[in-house]
């Protein structure tokens, strides 16, 4: 983690879905720190633009993350290579407690010779996440009877013990309640000061309040990036939003 920070340099990103371009050569710039949300109207290309950062669609262009291209690797040497990624249906091990996700998740992370000396349970990262998401008290209740809000944390720790440096969250407060919206955004707060966090999100309000820049896409094209002020100000964004 030391030294120059972290970036995600995103260069003309191309995406086709059988002869159809759902991403048409898009740019990004995203540094450590910040809190990029992406947004735009359905079928705009957002999540397929992280679909292709985490090797699920495969795209042309260059994502390179702090030095290393990306594009092209497999979905598994993408997350190894620092790349978390949330979905927006939380995909945790509904059988297991709170703690065995985070677990597992953290073994992911380690070497074999490492899994082998250690004890289950006492690893200092997943003692860490397990504060960081707030769910200490909860580390034993099986994970499948969580609320909504509590899964997506938990996902989001599941990152976190992954010593993911870069954060792809697709909808994070879809379906939250108005006081998991906002423990949400001061997580986000809390982990986005020292990784690259990119967030697609549609609820306006939730942006306005967290977002450090906006990237506003449209037809698989950036329309507009910049502060929420200045997107907001822009006619073409306006254009796309309100149809005027
Ligand atoms: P957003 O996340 O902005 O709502 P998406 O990235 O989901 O948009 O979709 C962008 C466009 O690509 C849409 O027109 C969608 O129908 C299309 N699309 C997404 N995934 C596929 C796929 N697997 N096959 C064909 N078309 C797809």
């Amino acid at each position: 983690r030391s030294g120059r920070p972290q970036y995600l340099e995103v260069r003309n990103l191309r995406v086709v879905f059988d002869g159809f371009t759902a991403v048409d050569g898009v740019n990004l710039d995203v540094t450590q720190g910040d809190l990029r949300f992406l947004i735009g109207p359905n079928g705009a290309g957002k999540t397929t633009i992280i679909d292709a950062m985490t090797g699920l669609v495969p795209a042309t262009g260059s994502v390179n993350h702090t030095g290393i291209e990306i594009l092209g690797r497999k979905v598994h040497q993408i997350a190894k290579l620092g790349v978390g990624r949330t979905f927006q249906t939380a995909s945790v091990f509904e059988n297991l407690s709170v703690l065995q996700n985070l677990d597992i998740a953290a073994g992911a992370r380690r070497r074999p010779l490492e899994l082998l000396r250690r004890g289950r349970g006492t690893d200092p990262a997943v003692d860490e996440a397990l504060e960081i998401i707030g769910l200490e008290r909860l580390a034993s209740k099986q994970a499948g009877t969580l609320a909504h809000g509590q899964k997506q944390w938990l996902e989001i720790g599941m990152l976190l013990v992954q010593n993911s440096e870069l954060l792809l969250l697709d909808e994070p407060i879809a379906g939250m309640s108005q006081d998991e919206r906002a423990q949400t955004g001061e997580l986000l707060r809390r982990i986005g000061a020292n990784r690259i966090t990119l967030v697609i999100e549609h609820d306006m309000d939730f942006v306005r309040e967290y977002a450090t820049s906006v990237t506003v896409l449209a037809a698989g094209k950036v329309l507009s990036e910049g502060s929420v002020a200045q997107v907001q100000a822009d006619p073409r964004v306006q254009e796309v939003y309100l149809g005027t």
